[in-house]
């Protein structure tokens, strides 16, 4: 994997969120953008090469609303940005670790991502993400 890419924090209220997460950093977000197949509402701030990228359900059956039910709201999981994400996860099944799909999905900011199961990462959500060409 190449770099951390962002680091996804489940909230509650995205507008107040937003407001939150601006006043921590210094910055505004810099885009706000729904993945309707997700159930999820995203907006992105930038700090360093980092991102940071707060999650809001859009629906009772999303994966974030599941989330918050069970955990509460914070730290969701950490973005790892990789060159090709199929050849990535053919390695990543290879050394035994468990991916939640059997191909990429589309994600937020341009990206085909998927996820690593939990159970086989020290309960740490991994999501690998590579950049759409
Ligand atoms: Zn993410």
């Amino acid at each position: 994997m190449k770099k951390l890419e962002h680091i996804g924090i489940a909230v509650k209220n995205l507008d107040k969120s937003n407001l939150l997460f601006a006043k921590l950093l210094g910055i505004e977000h810099y885009k706000i953008e729904e993945v309707a197949s997700e159930g999820v509402r995203t907006s992105f701030f930038m700090i360093g090469d980092v991102k940071i990228e707060l999650l809001e359900a859009t629906r009772a059956d999303s994966p974030i609303a599941k989330f918050i039910e069970k955990r509460g709201e914070g730290l969701h999981h950490l973005a790892f940005e990789v060159d090709d994400i199929k050849k990535q996860m053919e390695l990543t099944e290879e050394e035994g670790f468990l991916l939640l799909n059997k191909a990429p999905k589309e994600g937020a900011d341009n990206k085909l991502v998927n996820f690593l199961h939990p159970k086989t990462t020290n309960h740490v959500l991994v999501e690998v993400v590579q950049e759409k060409k």
